[in-house]
């Protein structure tokens, strides 16, 4: 970042206030509040994996079932299994995926008639 009056870009650091950093310009004094990026600590993982339970919200069909296959690898019950879980309203355990994941999951999962739910794993 250059300073916008003098045009150097020799800044240091003079206090930080949340992800709000204060530089100062060693050139001509100037101050500028800078956002920081968050970087996440390192050995901290950036996400958390939620367990995602499943239930047909119509009767399935086989690209339907094919689908949730697809959006949920860990599903490894068979296609007649599947669609028997519509018949007793039961529920099924899609596996466990990445929090990150969740929205897209969750809509990808509606139009293949399925409602989900994600549990903390905890
Ligand atoms: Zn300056």
């Amino acid at each position: 970042m250059e300073c916008s009056v003098c045009g150097k870009s020799d800044w240091k650091t003079i206090s930080q206030v949340g992800d709000i950093e204060i530089w100062a310009c060693q050139s001509c004094g100037r101050k500028e509040s800078v956002a920081l990026a968050r970087l996440a600590p390192a050995g901290v993982p950036v996400f958390k994996p939620v367990k995602a339970v499943g239930k047909w919200t119509k009767k399935p069909s086989i690209s339907d079932i094919k689908q949730m296959k697809l959006i949920f690898p860990d599903v490894s019950a068979s296609d007649a299994t599947l669609l028997r879980h519509f018949f007793l309203g039961i529920s099924i355990d899609l596996g466990v995926i990445p929090d990150f994941k969740i929205e897209a999951a969750r809509k990808q999962a509606v139009e293949a008639g399925i409602h989900i739910d994600f549990l903390p794993l905890d």
